[in-house]
């Protein structure tokens, strides 16, 4: 699997769908770019979730908020307070690590080695830890365990440190500390603060949603497997609003809803699973994640919650505006109850890749033969159609260009004449385009061309005026 991980990561690079941010000055840790084909399935996975979200649900609009909030919003949120991650170095390599996170990687080492009752045992010693906030423990269980670091081998810790995970900076050219502004953590209070602009001028009825998609920064501690868990990132949330009492049966419903979303794209089911939270936040009165069996193991990709009243209480409180609602329907005014879907682009771009990347094995008794392929729901690749004249010269290419510009404006195409066919397949194949068509001299005589499919490898002739109808067949929502 770390092979797979390895290779799904070399193929993101080779073909210009993910690089290290500043490669050129050795990269920038746990930050990377997009390149022209990442750039394109980014965009196609925003618009499958904005479409199902936004478009497809009339009680729900989309908003798009500043990164720059004012700082009280992150007191209220409780960031400010609680948004920290346990820290602590090596004195010897200088290295900093997450003190739960080496715990974590511990109780792995005791699960492997088969001692399950001392991996419980530390599960049990961390989570109580945590949950009291107790860094004394964390440092007193680090010890005890005889936990090294990786670098210097040695065990010579600092003290556990909390560490705030916003990034700040200065606004405006004050010197006084009351400029400092938060890059927001989180898209989703934008959309709190928010509430009663949407609600009055869209004339929103209870229950209704409020989607974003935008960036979010934290500065975590640890930056580990690509892009998983990075510095920069973004994030597609939507804060549904219901009347209090109705939460969890919204929260049932979104928690199947969300699911369904991930497996509309046809993925191999037996890798997703909820991971239902029994130990709750404290505003919280139901959590749960969906999970993907990623090549390093299952880990959240979307978390579905139920966020009671709290966000906007703190806000009500911290701003002195009252943030009710009036529901004519039981003639009260209350605050509303929130239900919250929050998914990773970039979790949900490696989640689609890893899904799609496979190794083909196309040997037959007579040759050994492999291929690259990206089984991308054709609905997400970046290029929809390959177009193909068979050689450089005859009229071949006039003809393929004709097609192709009676189509590029409702598909994203690519036009391609160097080298043999079949390796102008296979390179497509590796970007996960689903079809190739083919203009040769038959098509000058009867204007019909030949499709070749991405998965089946299978081919057929088909007539130019139908070409639109089959490619909307095909790569349509
Ligand atoms: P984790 O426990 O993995 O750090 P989280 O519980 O902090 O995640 P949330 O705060 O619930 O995550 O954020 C919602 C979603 O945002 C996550 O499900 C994940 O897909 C995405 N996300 C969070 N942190 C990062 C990050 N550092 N890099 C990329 N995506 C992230």
């Amino acid at each position: 699997n770390d092979e797979l991980f390895k290779n799904v990561i070399s193929h993101a690079k080779e073909y210009g769908f993910v690089f290290p941010s500043s490669e050129i000055y050795d990269g920038l840790s746990a930050v990377y770019d997009y390149g022209q084909l990442g750039a394109e399935l980014k965009n196609n996975i925003k618009t499958y979730w904005w479409k199902a979200m936004v478009q497809l649900n009339e009680n729900i609009v989309g908003i798009d908020s500043a990164i720059f909030m004012h700082p009280k919003i992150w007191k209220a949120s409780g960031h400010v307070d609680g948004f920290n991650d346990p820290m602590i170095d090596n004195k010897d390599s200088k290295k900093r690590y997450r003190a739960d996170q080496l715990i974590e990687d511990k109780i792995t080492r005791y699960q492997k080695d088969g001692k399950t009752e001392k991996a419980n045992k530390l599960q049990a010693d961390l989570d109580n830890a945590l949950n009291k906030d107790d860094l004394g423990s964390l440092k007193a269980i680090i010890e005890e365990h005889n936990i090294v670091c990786s670098i210097s081998g040695t065990k010579n810790w600092t003290e556990v440190r909390q560490f705030n995970l916003m990034f700040s900076t200065q606004m405006g050219a004050m010197a006084e500390g009351s400029d400092e502004v938060y890059l927001r953590p989180e898209t989703a209070q934008g959309i709190f603060v928010n509430f009663l602009n949407v609600q009055k001028t869209g004339r929103m009825k209870i229950p209704f949603g409020i989607a974003q998609i935008g960036k979010a920064f934290r500065n975590e501690v640890i930056a580990r497997q690509f892009i998983m868990r990075m510095r920069e990132f973004e994030q597609m949330e939507m804060q549904f609003f219901v009347r209090p009492g109705t939460e969890l049966e919204w929260y049932n419903k979104w928690k199947e809803t969300r699911l369904k979303w991930h497996l509309a794209l046809k993925p191999d089911q037996s890798k997703y699973r909820y991971h239902d939270h029994v130990k709750l936040a404290h505003y919280a009165n139901a959590a749960v994640d969906i999970e993907y069996d990623f090549p390093f193991g299952f880990k959240e990709v979307e978390g579905i919650h139920s966020r009671t009243d709290f966000d906007l209480s703190q806000h009500q409180q911290f701003s002195g505006k009252k943030l009710q609602y009036f529901d004519p329907e039981v003639n009260q005014n209350y605050i509303p109850y929130v239900i919250e879907t929050s998914i990773g682009l970039d979790r949900m771009f490696l989640t689609t890749l890893c899904n799609a990347y496979e190794e083909e094995d196309l040997s037959t008794p007579e040759k050994a033969d492999s291929r690259s392929v990206l089984h991308l729901h054709p609905a997400l690749a970046p290029i929809k159609a390959a177009i193909f004249p068979l050689t450089k010269k005859d009229g071949l290419p006039e003809k393929a260009r004709e097609i192709m510009d009676a189509l590029k404006m409702d598909y994203n195409l690519i036009y391609e004449e160097k080298d043999a066919i079949g390796k102008r397949y296979r390179r497509q194949d590796a970007i996960g385009t689903p079809i190739c068509i083919t203009v040769d001299h038959q098509s000058l005589q009867d204007n019909t061309v030949t499709i070749r499919h991405r998965d089946s490898m299978e081919q057929e002739r088909v007539a130019i005026a139908d070409l639109e109808r089959i490619l909307e067949g095909i790569v349509g929502w």
